[in-house]
Order: C-alpha cells, then structure tokens, then sequence
C-alpha cells in the first residue's frame, strides 16, 4: 500500500490530528446546470449542498470507528504524531471541486482530480437516484464481492460509479438523496431494506444516511475507512426470510403500479 494518492483517483480521503477531509472532484451533465423549478436553483449546486450539509460533521471517536482509523493510518504509513487524537471528537469535512471542463479553477494549492466522478440528472422520478458501474464493468461486479449489490455497482477507488439524480420536486430530497448517494460513491452499500437486501433492514441502522438519508453515521464514517483502505465496497449484513421477502416484493410491486398510474 502507497502513501500518496495518484492525482487522477476522484477522491482524496487524508488525516491529521483532527480532521478527516474528503476531496472528490465532480464532472456533471449538461442538464445538472438547469435551474430546479421550485427553487430557481442549478440541481448541481443543490447536490453539492446536500453532499455538505450531512457529511461536514463531527463524530466521538468509538471503538469502532478508532479501529478503521488506525487501520487506515496503517495503510498511509501516517506517524503517529499526524494521526487524530481520538480523545476528542473527529471532524469531517468534504471539499468538492468541479472538473476543469466546467471552467473552474482554484488557484495554485488546490488541485483535483484528473479523473473525476460522473454526475447525471435523470429526466423523471420513475427510476431512483442511483449509482451504477457503466455496464461492461457490472458483470464481474458480482463474482469480485460475491453480493447481489454489486451486480449494479462494481466499485473500486477508481471506478466509483457514474451518480444519476431523479430531478425530485423539493430541496430537501435532492439534497438528502445526494447525500445518500455520495455514501455509495464512497463504498458504502444499502442499509434499508431494498429488494436486493431481501427487503432485510440492517438492525441499528434507524438514523443512517444509507437508511433514511438521515445523517452520517460514526460506523459509516468506519466503513468508508475500510472500503478505501481495502478498495472493497462495504457492505451491511443481510438476512433472507421467505414470508418478509414474500410481503415487500408485493408491497414494492403495489407501490410500482400506483406509480406508474399516478404518471398516466
Ligand atoms: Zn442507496
């Protein structure tokens, strides 16, 4: 394992005494510059603010969350005199710059990424906002983690995913969605109980981005960690019970019809 990042690799995740800062740089499609109707906001501007608001916080370093940082420290070869001191509490703080395309720059000691992270705006709310591998990388998705999440997303540091956002009506779900999507571009699996989760919703997760979009997480914090450290996605557990799959798929397919007849 290398100390220094290639300065091609979308994000940049570093440590010192008491932060913990993530760079990611965004390449966005044409349509993320159209203006949010009920906001007369651009939809990228909404995405990063979103990204902001529920990653830039602060966590008590727990047992859990120690263990990834040191792992992590590990990895870098980081002294000890640089590593955070986990009597108080560790901060996180996200940076995100816009590709060069976009026509940004940031003067001299900024520098992002050559290789950036792809970010789309879907034209409806009928599909989710996901991130997805571009399809010749999905197959072998499955047999490099053996999950069935990973049929969509085959993530690397490398190859994080393509982000597409549904354009949703309001603020509040742009910005909570791109939260939680972010959460995937980092190496974070599902926690709610999604199909591909066998409609199973990882216990104690209540308050997690990847849950609710709620808010991140001390242990998704820990997992973001381990999916840089081993360039693995992580994934929460999972638990297949016949009669619960049986009552979601009919719930989910209830839901699909109503949907789809709202929009005729
Ligand atoms: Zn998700």
């Amino acid at each position: 394992m290398t100390m220094t990042r290639s300065p091609r690799e979308p994000v940049r995740i570093t440590l010192d005494k008491q932060t913990l800062t993530i760079e990611a740089t965004f390449r966005y499609g044409a349509s993320c510059f159209n203006l949010h109707p009920a906001s007369q906001i651009a939809y990228a501007d909404l995405i990063e603010a979103g990204i902001r608001r529920k990653w830039t916080t602060s966590f008590e370093v727990d047992e859990r969350l120690q263990r990834a940082l040191d792992r992590f420290a590990d990895s870098r070869n980081l002294p000890k005199k640089n590593r955070p001191d986990v009597t108080r509490p560790l901060q996180v703080e996200v940076k995100i710059y816009r590709h060069s395309v976009h026509g940004m720059t940031y003067g001299e000691t900024v520098k992002p990424a050559a290789k950036p992270i792809h970010i789309r705006l879907s034209r409806t709310t009928l599909l989710p906002s996901r991130v997805g591998s571009p399809l010749w990388r999905r197959a072998w998705g499955f047999f490099r983690v053996f999950q069935i999440e990973g049929l969509g997303l085959n993530w690397t540091r490398k190859e994080r995913g393509i982000m597409t956002m549904a354009p949703y009506p309001h603020v509040w779900q742009v910005e909570s969605v791109a939260a939680h999507e972010f959460g995937h571009l980092m190496g974070l699996g599902d926690a709610y109980g999604a199909i591909y989760r066998f409609y199973y919703e990882a216990p104690g997760t209540d308050n997690y981005l990847m849950r609710n979009n709620r808010r991140l997480s001390a242990e998704e914090l820990a997992m973001v960690l381990d999916a840089e450290r081993t360039n693995k996605m992580q994934f929460f557990p999972k638990s297949f019970e016949k009669k619960r799959f049986k009552a979601g798929l009919k719930r989910e397919i209830a839901r699909i019809k109503k949907q789809v007849g709202d929009t005729k």
